[in-house]
Parts: C-alpha cells; sequence; structure tokens
C-alpha cells in the first residue's frame, strides 16, 4: 500500500497528459508557453478569484506574496507553528521576523483569539495555514486583520479545493497561496505553484517579482526572483484539472469514511468546522504512544507519516530567531499526531485494512 496513490490517478488520465506534454515538444516554449496563461485562466476560474499567478513553488509563492506586500526588515509576520517549514522560512528570507502563535486544538489550525494578542505596531501580515485541507478561520481572521491594517496571506498549499463558508480556498484573503508538489491535493511531476488575489496592484507586483522584478524586458522595478512555473508543468496541470473537481468529491468520502471506520476507536479524528469543508490533503488522527502505534501499522504494511513532528519555535533554525507566545496545544499535538494512507484513489479495501490495523495498533 501507498502512502498516497499517484499512480492511479496517472492511469486515469495519461493519454491527455503525453498528448499535453507532446504539445509542449512541438511548439518549445518551455518557459511561459501557451499553457502557463491558460492553466492560469482557469484556476483563477476555478477558484472565483480575478487574478492568478503561476509560481515555480508553493514556498516561492509565499516569499512572492510577502514581497509584494512591501515588508521591510524587521517587521513582524503571525503565523502557526504547527505547519510545514515553508511557511515561516519565507518570512525570515523576507527579512522578517516570525512570531508563531498557538492552534486550535480541533482544527490545528491558528487560534483567531490569540491571533488578535500576538499582534504588535510591527505586524504587517498574517499567514494563517490551512492545515490537513480544512481552512483556517479565515473570516474572523479577516476581520481582526482588517481592523489593525495587517494583510492576510493564507497559506492553502494543503487546502486547494475545500471551502470555508461556500467559498473556495485561496479565494478568501488578500493573497491565497498554493503548492502543486505532487503529493498535494492539485499535484503536478515536479514543483509549482500559485498565487490568488483579486487586488490589481497585488496582482502586478506578484506578476513582477515572479520574474526577476521585471516591469518589460531588462527594466527591472522591484527586486524579484526566478519563480516561474514551467510549461509542461503547467501543461500536467492542465490535465489534471479535468478530474480535479471529481477527486476532491472522492477525497472528501474517504476522509468522512475513515472518520467513521475509526469512531469507535481510541484515536481523535479530524473535526471538520461546521463552516468548512476539507479536502484531506491528509488523514491525521491524534493517538497516545504514537511512535509504538507507527511501528506496528509499519509491521503490518501500513505507511504513516507523521506532519509535523516538532513545532517551528523548537527547530534549530528558528528558536533563537522568531518571537512565540504559549504553545502547548502545538507541542502537544505535535506528539500525537500521525497521518495515515490517504487520497482519492484509496480503496474501500485498503481504507478498511487500515481501520483494522490501527484498532489492534492502539488496544
Ligand atoms: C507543501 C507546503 C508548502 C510548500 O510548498 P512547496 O511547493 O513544496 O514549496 C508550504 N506550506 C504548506 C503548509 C505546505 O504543506
Amino acid at each position: 500500500m501507498d502512502f498516497i496513490d499517484l499512480k492511479a490517478q496517472q492511469k486515469r488520465i495519461r493519454s491527455v497528459i503525453n498528448q499535453n506534454i507532446s504539445a509542449v515538444l512541438e511548439h518549445g516554449q518551455y518557459i511561459m508557453g501557451p499553457e502557463v496563461a491558460e492553466l492560469e485562466e482557469k484556476l483563477a476560474d476555478y477558484c472565483g478569484v480575478k487574478h492568478c499567478i503561476s509560481a515555480s513553488s508553493g514556498t516561492d509563492t509565499l516569499l512572492i506574496a510577502l514581497m509584494s506586500l512591501g515588508v521591510k526588515r524587521g517587521d513582524e509576520v503571525i503565523t502557526s507553528a504547527f505547519t510545514f517549514v515553508a511557511t515561516a522560512e519565507v518570512i525570515e528570507l523576507a527579512g522578517c521576523i516570525p512570531v508563531f502563535i498557538d492552534i486550535d486544538s480541533e482544527t490545528y489550525n491558528i487560534d483567531a483569539v490569540k491571533l488578535e494578542e500576538a499582534i504588535t505596531p510591527k505586524t504587517k501580515a498574517i499567514i494563517p495555514v490551512s492545515l490537513y485541507g480544512q481552512c483556517a478561520d479565515m473570516d474572523s481572521i479577516n476581520k481582526i486583520a482588517k481592523k489593525h491594517g495587517i494583510k492576510v496571506i493564507e497559506d492553502g498549499a494543503q487546502s486547494f479545493g475545500a471551502t470555508h463558508n461556500g467559498k473556495l480556498s485561496n479565494s478568501l484573503s488578500d493573497i491565497g497561496s498554493t503548492s502543486f508538489f505532487p503529493s498535494k491535493p492539485l499535484g503536478c511531476y515536479g514543483d509549482g505553484g500559485a498565487l490568488f488575489t483579486d487586488d490589481e496592484e497585488l496582482a502586478v507586483a506578484m506578476r513582477q517579482i515572479r520574474a526577476h522584478g521585471q516591469e518589460k524586458r531588462y527594466y527591472h522595478a522591484r527586486i524579484g526572483i526566478n519563480g516561474r512555473l514551467d510549461t509542461i508543468q503547467a501543461a500536467i496541470l492542465l490535465a489534471k484539472m479535468e478530474i480535479f473537481p471529481d477527486e476532491v468529491s472522492l477525497r472528501m468520502r474517504i476522509g468522512e469514511r475513515y472518520s467513521q471506520l475509526l469512531s469507535n476507536f481510541d484515536v481523535v479524528t479530524p473535526y471538520i468546522a461546521r463552516e468548512n469543508t476539507s479536502v484531506y490533503a491528509q488523514y491525521s488522527i491524534q493517538v497516545s504512544n504514537r511512535d509504538v502505534v507507527a511501528q506496528k501499522l509499519k509491521d503490518r504494511g501500513v505507511p504513516t507519516a507523521i506532519h509535523y513532528p516538532i513545532p517551528l519555535h523548537k527547530q534549530p533554525a528558528y528558536t533563537e530567531r522568531c518571537k512565540f507566545t504559549d504553545l502547548t496545544v502545538s507541542e502537544s499535538v505535535a506528539d500525537r499526531i500521525l497521518s495515515l494512507p490517504m487520497g482519492p484513489y484509496l480503496t474501500e479495501e485498503d481504507q478498511d485494512f487500515v481501520a483494522k490495523a490501527v484498532q489492534e495498533a492502539v488496544q
């Protein structure tokens, strides 16, 4: 059993992928070919936002987003301590100070109540992470940010396709940032990402920053990076977009089925808030004796993963450089969290097998 089965998906669309890649080889525009613009239009339509700017990875999209806000050295950016390192990495790379706040014990996303306490005159942005496929409490976060004149970048790397009060992830704040890393809900066959905004000025800035800050050829209006999405990856994503809505439904059904199967066992299953739907980028449960349980599952042939074992304020590269408040919940969840095999093509048989193995492992 795979932790994420990417082969089943490829089988389903292999011929379209081959055709799309062949088309790129034919026209030869490997950088910013026509597929890139076509994809951006489709992604913007899907999310219901005015502008989509594709980019080289979900890390680069976060960096481009921060740079487009004009952050300065020493500015503070608030985010979650319980996320993939990229979210905090870009804050450092942009010269800012990461301020880690704790997560909600049920959704694992930043606690909007603790957010307001962490805001200082130096706070320039908030990067809420929509972890495991479920949006953060974006409406509350936006309200607080607006009150303090702070911008919000949703790190929607794991939540593309999820909804919050009926609106799609990545369309919920000033900027939405997602990743097309192969294992993400919408993944390509390499690195990729995309930015979303309704703000014309931010869209122009992000487009320029993505390509060396270029306003026109060899005229650099601002500092930028080499952050473009490859045409071949855009061509692959176009094929995947065709089946994405179906895959979102499959993910939701499989996620909910897991929760039913595991409901009577000694584990904490994901809590999806009333205003949200989740795409279950990960299906993560909490167990005591996590490492023992993971080993037992491994012995039965069930692969697992830990997202994430060490909160970022405890990572060697960050401890001395960040600011943080009480992170009790992040620390406790990091010790107990365990992700099970998940994906739109996980069969019921495999899922039953995983559930049984979990039952035996936690007894
Ligand atoms: C994957 C991920 C990223 C980074 O995306 P890459 O495309 O791998 O650079 C950022 N934030 C979160 C929450 C992620 O899961």
